[in-house]
């Protein structure tokens, strides 16, 4: 039997391409090609392959970046959040240039089990209901657990042969010492399972500390919100975390600004500004967030004197890497998940980046995942200048 026709997507006319790769943020070119919903070439128009196109975007001069990713939410089931009680706050996320989003525990799950055998299958059910179902198209990584005391290492070895890739934050459950976190974490790394921790303060009532000992202790592979969610730690325990341990950095719209601005400096002053990745830590106590990443980037750019093209990494790109991720960069043969975007009408400065260097949030005019087009003008950001459209 011949190969159906392949599913071939060209994007043309862009003003400009963002990489998601913090060594080398800009790419040359003005056309992106992807077959059968994987990346395959890019650059100038005229030195590409454009016939036969299944889909053809005219980006109108607008800036193509990887779509954004949020390495930090609590997701329950579908688009619907029981947190703050609200509906289609994923869809309202991709209209925020957010293609993917990882789970940090479904942790506002009402009569959430915690009894070893409920919480596995818990785990094992929500990877399964965002595999099986994407609101409108968002990839969304679940089915986090949140280790409790009486798991045994064959618990984490059930979970990685049932497709559990994560764990939910460290600290949310009962486990609250190190040494029987480390344990744990070591475990889920064995079988492959990534790791998080709540670092910082109470979240709510009902919820502990968890300090710079404890976050380097268990040695989880992201340090989950290093800015507090919301309470950070104080300054010379953030400073010795990021100096102590090679994880990568999170930073939330949840916690403190002045804790993000304190990390992002220390990183750089480190050399390790690859390590830092953002998240929103929605829907929680600040509720939903769908520009959260978007203000995330503009806010870092503008007080952490980040060039703007770099701060897009710290939301693509460094997530990739930080995560073991098929999406978030140009690169050959990763998804073709990308947000299409341009300077707000009226925002000062001359481009997109600069006006996002002054703070400012850009429009978002589409958002496609794996090739396929899944939100046109963002009914949320300020709008763009300039929109692409399908021809
Ligand atoms: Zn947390």
């Amino acid at each position: 039997m011949p190969d159906p026709t392949p599913a071939k997507l060209v994007i043309r006319n862009i003003g400009l391409i963002l990489s998601g790769d913090i060594n080398a943020p800009i790419l040359d070119g003005d056309c992106l090609i992807a077959t059968n919903g994987k990346i395959t070439a890019w650059g100038a128009e005229a030195d590409l392959d454009c016939e036969n196109a299944t889909t053809t975007v005219n980006a109108n001069g607008s800036t193509l970046a990887p779509g954004l990713i949020d390495s930090h939410i609590h997701p329950v089931v579908g688009d619907y959040t029981p947190r703050q009680q609200q509906l289609h706050w994923i869809d309202s996320t991709l209209h925020g240039g957010v293609t993917t989003l990882i789970s940090a525990g479904e942790v506002h799950m009402p009569g959430r089990p915690k009894d070893v055998v409920g919480l596995k299958a818990m785990a094992i059910a929500a990877q399964r209901w965002y595999e099986n179902f994407r609101p409108s198209g968002m990839k969304v990584h679940a089915g986090a657990p949140v280790i409790e005391h009486g798991m045994v290492e064959q618990d984490f070895k059930d979970l990685a042969d049932a497709g559990v890739t994560l764990l939910g934050e460290v600290g949310l459950g009962t486990v609250k010492d190190g040494k029987t976190a480390k344990q744990m974490v070591d475990w889920a790394r064995k079988y492959g399972i990534q790791s998080t921790i709540h670092t910082g303060g109470p979240s709510i009532p009902g919820s502990g500390l968890i300090d710079a000992d404890m976050v380097l202790e268990t040695g989880t592979d992201i340090i989950g919100h290093i800015n507090g969610g919301h309470t950070a730690l104080p300054d010379d325990q953030i400073t010795c975390i990021c100096e102590s341990c090679s994880a990568g950095l999170e930073i939330v719209h949840n916690g403190n600004e002045r804790a993000a601005l304190l990390t992002l400096n220390t990183a750089r002053e480190l050399g390790c500004l690859d390590r830092v990745i953002l998240g929103t830590d929605g829907p929680a106590g600040s509720g939903v967030q769908p520009l959260g990443i978007m203000r995330m980037v503009a806010m870092l750019s503008s007080l952490g004197n980040l060039p703007a093209e770099q701060a897009f990494c710290l939301a693509t790109g460094n997530t990739t890497t930080q995560r073991s991720l098929d999406t978030g960069m140009i690169k050959q043969g990763l998804c073709a998940d990308f947000v299409l975007m341009d300077q707000a009408q009226h925002a000062p400065g001359k481009t997109l980046l600069e006006s996002v260097e002054l703070g400012n949030l850009p429009g978002v005019g589409m958002t496609i995942i794996d090739g396929q087009v899944t939100s046109g003008r963002s009914r949320n950001t300020p709008p763009a200048g300039r929109l692409p459209e399908i021809v």
